[in-house]
């Protein structure tokens, strides 16, 4: 459900309606969705932390804390010593980078492999490996299972990308429990996209981020995995329809007992160092040769981010419908933070691209997930929330854009 009211960030222009961590195990229909949080200012929680990173984070304290947790856990015998999971993104590329060449770490990286590869996310990934350097593990998880899952998490929370999101966070923990590896490296703290976490969180199981749905370690709570959902379905009716309950394997969490026993260690790397977005590309491009798309995104102004997945585009194009929060809106908020788009740069961007359907994987899209473009358009209107949007002359419209709700606030407020 909508919030009391739509209001837009101050700062960033980003709404309140944007969704942060939900337990996916348990994600419906009905679910509601923590939001991210605003203060009494209308500013919103990731801007919040940005100002601490800009203005209060001591980095060089912060990187001796890295640089001890390299030195308690770097192996020395030829053995790896952490586990940096991507797939030739410039986060990746510039974790993976940092730790291994200037902290002289050996790490492993790992791969749950996207749905379908872009051919500009293909070759990232391979010059990430071969120009970068790296041993690398892919994982390529049952299409079949996979497509289905998709489908029905398309059908039933409009949220395409569930079963990507969840498969690989939960991969990359049992994958460094099988090889006993225990430290594993992520890239930016949530906090930087407005998770409610604390600018103190370095690690996602550590106290500050308990209080967040989707953070926990034993997402199931001991239930039977059956009774859980994937893609918004019981694991039980996908069986009554003759699935098999390994089918899932790839999707279930790993046990809570055995991440405790291995006492295995999850950083974000965010949390030790600076993360500035467009510094990795750049670091990208000079490292390994990182190409950004030959055309602009979908639904936004860039070409160097999300760019490996031909499901990407979809996955905004749902957010938007469900919360009204674009690509263009997230892209452009955080560039504001990082100062390298003004607030009015970032409207114009979000009058003009925010919301564009993605057109140039629509048919790979509709035909992965078996629908035609009329179901598909029909299950989005399903998905339009009233608090959200409004039809007018046969077209949906939101209720409050981010134009209007700035412009109302100036005549209100007479500035
Ligand atoms: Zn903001």
């Amino acid at each position: 459900m909508a919030k009391e009211s739509i209001i837009y960030c101050h700062k960033c222009n980003l709404s309140n309606q944007q969704p942060t961590s939900i337990n996916e195990y348990f994600h419906t229909y009905n679910s509601k969705q923590q939001s991210v949080k605003f203060n009494e200012k209308n500013i919103c929680a990731a801007c919040e932390y940005n100002d601490k990173k800009y203005n209060y984070i001591n980095w060089n304290e912060r990187e001796k804390e890295l640089i001890e947790i390299v030195n308690k856990n770097k192996k020395n015998n030829g053995s790896y010593d952490c586990i940096v999971s991507g797939s030739g993104g410039k986060d990746s590329i510039y974790a993976s980078w940092i730790l291994k060449y200037k902290y002289k770490m050996n790490p492993l990286t790992i791969t749950w492999a996207p749905h379908l590869y872009t051919d500009v996310g293909k070759e990232n990934m391979d010059r990430w490996i071969s120009n970068g350097g790296f041993d690398n593990f892919l994982f390529t998880p049952n299409p079949i299972v996979h497509r289905k899952i998709t489908r029905e998490a398309t059908l039933n929370i409009l949220h395409p990308f569930q079963p990507f999101i969840l498969g690989q966070k939960h991969f990359v923990i049992k994958f460094a429990l099988k090889m006993n590896i225990p430290l594993i490296f992520y890239g930016e703290s949530p906090a930087d996209y407005g998770k409610n976490v604390g600018h103190k969180s370095k690690s996602f199981d550590d106290k500050h981020s308990k209080n967040q749905q989707g953070y926990s370690l034993d997402p199931i709570e001991g239930k039977d995995f059956r009774d859980c959902y994937l893609g918004g379905k019981q694991v039980g009716d996908y069986l009554n329809e003759g699935f098999k309950l390994e089918d899932f394997t790839s999707y279930r969490p790993a046990g809570y007992d055995e991440i405790n026993e291995k006492k295995l260690k999850k950083y974000y790397l965010g949390y030790f160092l600076k993360w500035i977005p467009q510094n990795n590309y750049y670091f990208s491009v000079d490292k390994t040769n990182f190409i950004p798309a030959n055309y602009r995104l979908d639904g936004t102004f860039q070409k160097y981010a999300s760019l490996d997945d031909k499901l990407d585009g979809f996955f905004f194009y749902t957010r938007f419908i469900k919360f009204g929060v674009g690509r263009a809106m997230m892209d452009s908020a955080q560039e504001i933070r990082n100062g390298f788009l003004t607030k009015e740069e970032g409207l114009r961007l979000i009058n003009k691209y925010d919301g564009e359907y993605p057109k140039t994987y629509e048919k790979e899209f509709l035909n992965y997930i078996s629908m035609s473009k009329e179901e598909f358009n029909k299950l989005c209107d399903k998905f339009r929330k009233k608090e959200i949007w409004h039809k007018k002359n046969g077209k949906w419209k939101l209720n409050m854009s981010c134009q209007k709700y700035f412009e109302n606030y100036v005549k209100k407020n007479n500035c």
